[in-house]
């Protein structure tokens, strides 16, 4: 497969935006699993009727779920032609480890860890008042985050693709670091 990227980040570190824009910037396919099932709680459809109560809550949505959900999409035509950027999966090593399954056996070309500290992010969520943004949901995330997510980045250390960014400043400075460590792969 060509390009894979992974960006991971706090809830409320900026990732999307800056997914989208990378996306755009390299010709990859931006994949975000909390789009996904936001448009799907949208449409109503059996995976929405689940995922909604869970996602209101702060919630991880289940490994299987995710995982099915990722291995379906990765393997459609779009993406295996352009590559990809994963925004919001993996979440958990059992999902990395899935992806590294998906993808052969090896992990991401690079997975950058966009870098904002807890006050911040908290500030920056309840500032964009989203309906799944209540002050519950956002500590039951972000302590989550910090449970499941956070191995993560050992684990990408582990196989030699973690970067690390710091998310702090405009959205254009932030941009401007992360291609410079996409640029030097
Ligand atoms: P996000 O927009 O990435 O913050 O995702 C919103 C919500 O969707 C999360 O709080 C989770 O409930 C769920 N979600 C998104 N991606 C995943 C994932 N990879 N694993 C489990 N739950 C997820």
């Amino acid at each position: 497969m060509p390009l894979v990227l992974v960006i991971l980040g706090r809830q409320g570190s900026g990732k999307g935006t800056q997914a989208a824009l990378l996306a755009e910037r390299y010709g990859v396919i931006h994949i975000s699993t909390g789009d996904m099932l936001r448009a799907a709680v949208a449409a109503g459809t059996e995976l929405g009727l689940r995922a909604k109560a869970v996602m209101d809550a702060g919630d991880l949505v289940g490994d299987d779920i995710m995982i099915g959900i990722v291995d379906e999409r990765l393997s459609s035509d779009d993406i295996q032609a352009h590559g990809v950027l994963l925004d919001g999966f993996p979440r958990t090593t059992a999902q990395a480890d899935a992806l590294a399954e998906i993808l052969g056996g090896s992990g991401p070309d690079l997975a950058i860890n966009l870098d904002v500290p807890i006050d911040e992010v908290t500030q920056r969520m309840l500032a964009r008042g989203r309906g799944d943004d209540t002050t519950e949901a956002i500590d039951r995330r972000l302590a989550l985050y910090e449970a499941e997510t956070a191995p993560l980045l050992e684990w990408f250390e582990g196989r030699e693709c973690l970067a690390v960014v710091d998310g702090l400043g405009t959205e254009d400075e932030v941009f401007a670091r992360l291609t410079k460590v996409i640029d030097g792969l």
